[in-house]
């Protein structure tokens, strides 16, 4: 059987934290799908498209990795792809809370898709994109936080 996981997200940019996540889940699912979610209670700074595009350039050098948008629930969105398992990544303690109450609800409305967390390397657990997009719009050094693609669309958003 060919296992496919989905690993859903706003990605408003990908970070190194999220990079991390898909490299562990790729050890373990024959397919892993970045999805971005197209999440009309957030207001992103980046574009559906700009979002697709950065995840498409961060990960290429990683192989079995597909990278994707929708706008359904999850759980359809798993079914549409034959996926067995969605992929979150757990941060700290402050993650918990959501991402339980994510996964029971998921679990009651789609039964066959299983979610799946990881936990990051620790240098990058207090990484958040919009940690990120708040240090760059001030200026700062970002470097080390996200690919290059990311830091460059970041500095050109807010040159403008
Ligand atoms: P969402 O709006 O779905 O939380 P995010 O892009 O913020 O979208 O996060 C997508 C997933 O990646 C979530 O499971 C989140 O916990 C995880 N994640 C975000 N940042 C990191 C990080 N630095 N390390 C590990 N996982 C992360």
């Amino acid at each position: 059987m060919h296992r496919i996981a989905i690993y859903p997200g706003t990605f408003d940019p990908i970070t190194n934290g999220h990079l991390d996540i898909i490299k562990r889940a790729v050890k373990i699912f024959d397919t892993v799908i970045v999805a971005v979610a197209n999440n009309i209670e957030k207001i992103p700074l980046f574009s559906i498209e700009e979002r697709v595009a950065m995840i498409q350039k961060s990960v290429r050098d990683i192989s079995h990795v597909e990278v994707d948008s929708f706008n359904s629930l999850i759980v359809d969105y798993c079914h549409q792809k034959g996926a067995i398992a969605m992929i979150r990544g757990l941060r700290a303690i402050s993650d918990f809370e959501y991402e339980f109450q994510m996964a029971l609800i998921n679990r009651k409305i789609g039964k066959d898709v299983e979610s799946v967390f990881l936990m990051p390397k620790e240098k990058y657990t207090y990484l958040s994109s919009s940690l990120i997009k708040e240090i760059a719009a001030l200026g700062g050094d970002i470097s080390s936080f996200v690919p290059d693609v990311v830091k460059n669309k970041l500095k050109e958003k807010y040159s403008k």
